[in-house]
């Protein structure tokens, strides 16, 4: 086998509902977008409760790392009291970068659950795939293309607007 992406990628239904998790991670990127914030929305859950949640806020925070991944993950940690997110899974609208893809494991998530593949600068499917390097010390099961059109949509539109 050459590449991941076919075993982690999900048909995608048209028509067919969302999981709740996706469609609220969805809605967040649209808020970032709204704040002129690249559209990327995370969400984690534990069981079916919602215990973090974020969007993009890079530039309305000044912080390089407000990365939704990364916000959604502090939220739960501190929700939950604690550093390791065993039972969690996290939602995510576009696969994430090198950065979040190693937080994702160092919070030890037990499944990542992802929209769009970022050719650009994911590191899951694409790029890096951390998950698949030796150096690497807990792989979350992973699951692409869950909202996978609307969120590679709100991305073409927001730098379709930005490039205006
Ligand atoms: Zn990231």
């Amino acid at each position: 086998m050459t590449h991941a992406t076919a075993s982690v990628k999900a048909v995608e239904v048209t028509g067919f509902p969302l999981p709740p998790p996706m469609r609220r991670a969805l809605d967040l990127a649209a808020e970032a977008a709204a704040s002129g914030e690249v559209p990327v929305g995370a969400v984690v859950t534990h069981g079916e409760d919602v215990v973090g949640e974020a969007r993009n806020a890079m530039r309305g925070t000044l912080d390089p790392t407000a990365h939704a991944e990364m916000v959604a993950l502090r939220h739960a940690a501190t929700r939950l009291g604690q550093a390791r997110l065993d039972g969690c899974t996290l939602w995510v609208t576009l696969e994430p970068c090198a950065m979040c893809a190693a937080a994702i494991g160092l919070a030890r998530i037990d499944k990542l659950v992802f929209g769009a593949e970022d050719p650009k600068g994911g590191a899951v499917v694409n790029g890096p795939r951390l998950y698949s390097l030796p150096t690497c010390h807990h792989r979350p099961q992973l699951l692409g293309g869950i909202g996978e059109i609307e969120a590679a949509s709100q991305l073409r539109q927001f730098f379709a607007l930005r490039r205006r």
